[in-house]
Formats: structure tokens, sequence, C-alpha cells
């Protein structure tokens, strides 16, 4: 028979009240119900425009204004956007001393906003802009009036201090992430497609070194072939039923 997504739940939940070092990966179907579009799948940013046009450091040095036209409008969702149930489900696995680590590939503030204070962001945040020259870094609190913004220090132009396809991630952020994968026991991956490399790896490292892989997503992804449990569902739906199973256990025990 089957497990039901009730007893997976449980289950899942059984290994994070038993595990000592539980990290998570979180991908851009944790905001989703935000209203943060993710980049594949239905409705998918990029089933409108190509990843190439975009996301490169090519496109942007060949027409940089396009390119910031496309971000204004991703940091105006975002700024309009409210951490959804699963963000405040994985800021409370934290603050119950289970989640040591949160490692995002999201470049939007929901984790932060939602109270996770663990949290490594391997691909930038997208409310931050970097001079392509000096390299001043400036926060954003809207959508940048002047397109594409200009440097207060050099005058050159800035662009969103995100990671690139092509591009490197940035150390401290890789290395910190990896070092706690591959002391990891268990790791909770969510609304991933796991696509995305060196991030990708990630589950794998925590699967090699005998941890288990929890995955939460609609549909099945690029890591459900080494979920250990695959709790299909939204992000907002489950993770909270998780964290509620998982007080229920530890208050129990
Ligand atoms: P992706 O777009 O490649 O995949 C999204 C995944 O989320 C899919 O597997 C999909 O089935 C799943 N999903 C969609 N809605 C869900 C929900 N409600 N609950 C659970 N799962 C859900 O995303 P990715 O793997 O993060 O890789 C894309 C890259 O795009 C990343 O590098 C990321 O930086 C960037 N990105 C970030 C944001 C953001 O910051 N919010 C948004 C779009 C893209
Ligand atoms: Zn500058």
């Amino acid at each position: 028979m089957v497990d039901s997504l009730q007893d997976l739940i449980q289950k899942a939940a059984h290994i994070i009240v038993k595990s000592k070092n539980l990290i998570a990966l979180t991908g851009a179907g944790m905001s989703a119900e935000s209203g943060i579009p993710t980049f594949r799948g239905e409705n998918g940013l990029w089933s409108k425009y190509r990843p190439e046009e975009l996301a490169t450091p090519e496109a942007f040095f060949r027409n940089p204004r396009f390119v910031w036209e496309w971000y204004a409008w991703r940091i105006g969702l975002v700024i309009n956007a409210k951490p959804n149930p699963a963000h405040k489900a994985l800021a409370e696995l934290e603050k119950m001393g289970f989640l040591k680590l949160t490692i995002t590939q999201n470049v939007d503030n929901l984790h932060e906003r939602a109270g996770t204070k663990r949290l490594v962001k391997l691909h930038g945040d997208i409310l931050t802009a970097r001079c392509v020259s000096c390299g001043y870094k400036l926060h954003m609190s809207e959508p940048p009036k002047e397109i594409p913004p200009k440097c207060p220090s050099c005058g050159d132009i800035m662009r969103p201090d995100v990671v690139w396809f092509g591009e490197p991630l940035p150390v401290k952020a890789l290395e910190k992430a990896f070092e706690y994968a591959r002391r990891a026991d268990a790791i909770i991956v969510v609304g991933t497609s796991g696509v995305v490399y060196p991030a990708g790896i990630i589950p794998h490292v925590v699967k090699n070194s005998g941890g288990t892989v929890i995955e939460v997503n609609i549909a099945e992804s690029g890591i459900t072939e080494i979920a250990d449990i695959f709790l299909k569902g939204a992000a907002g739906k489950v993770l909270p039923e998780l964290v509620l199973e998982v007080k229920r256990i530890s208050e129990r025990t």
C-alpha cells in the first residue's frame, strides 16, 4: 500500500525530531505562493522570455536597459510580496532548534522577513545593485527610477547583485553551504527543480554522506529520484503541517 501524504509527513517529522544537523535547501517554488513566479514550470517567467536574453552577463552588457526593466518589475513584485506559511514554517523550525541552516537559491528577501536568521543566499540579492566598475553596493527599497542606475561613487552603471548563468557563486556562501551539507544528517529540499548547479548538488552531498533527503514539491523534480521521502504538495500547505507534526512529536517525548 502506498503511504498517504499524512503518513509521509509523520515519517518526515520523526526524522526531523531525531536529527542533529538538519538543513534546508529552497528554490523559487518556495516563494510561488507569495506571488513571485518561478523560472520553470507553468506560468514561469521564462515561458515568456528566453533566459539567455535576460540572466547572463552577455545579455546585460548588450542591453542593460532591457535586463534592468525585467529586474525592476521583479523588484516591485518582491517588495510587495509577503512571506507565505512555508517561509514562516521554516523560520519556526529554526526557532525550535531543529533547523541549523537554510540555504536558498532565491534572490528575494522572504526568508529574512519571515524570521530566518541562519541563512545562506547562494544567488545574491535582487534588492541590491552593484557597480560594474568599482563594486559599490546600494540597497534598493523600490525599483530604480533611473534605468540603468548609475553608481553614486564612480558614475558607471550598476547591475543587480545576483548570480547570472555562467557566473561563479559567492565563495563564502558556497563554502558554508557545502560544509553544512557534508555534516547534515537530513535535508528538506523545497520548491527547486534541482537543475541549477552547483546548488542542485547539495542534496546529493547530504545523501552521499548518509543523510536523509526529504523533498517538498508540487511535481517531481531533478531531486525526486534521490528523495527518501517525497511530500507532494504546495510548500505553503505541506511545511506548516510538517512543523505541526514535529511539535506534536517533540512535546510527547
Ligand atoms: P525553478 O523555477 O527552476 O523551479 C521551481 C520548482 O518549484 C519546480 O520544481 C516546481 O515544481 C516547484 N514549485 C512551484 N510551485 C511550488 C509550490 N507552491 N510548492 C512547492 N514547489 C513548488 O527554481 P529553482 O530551482 O530555484 O532555480 C531557478 C533559479 O531562479 C534560481 O537560481 C533562483 O535564484 C532564481 N529564481 C529566484 C526567484 C526568487 O527569488 N523568488 C524566483 C524565480 C527564479
Ligand atoms: Zn562605481
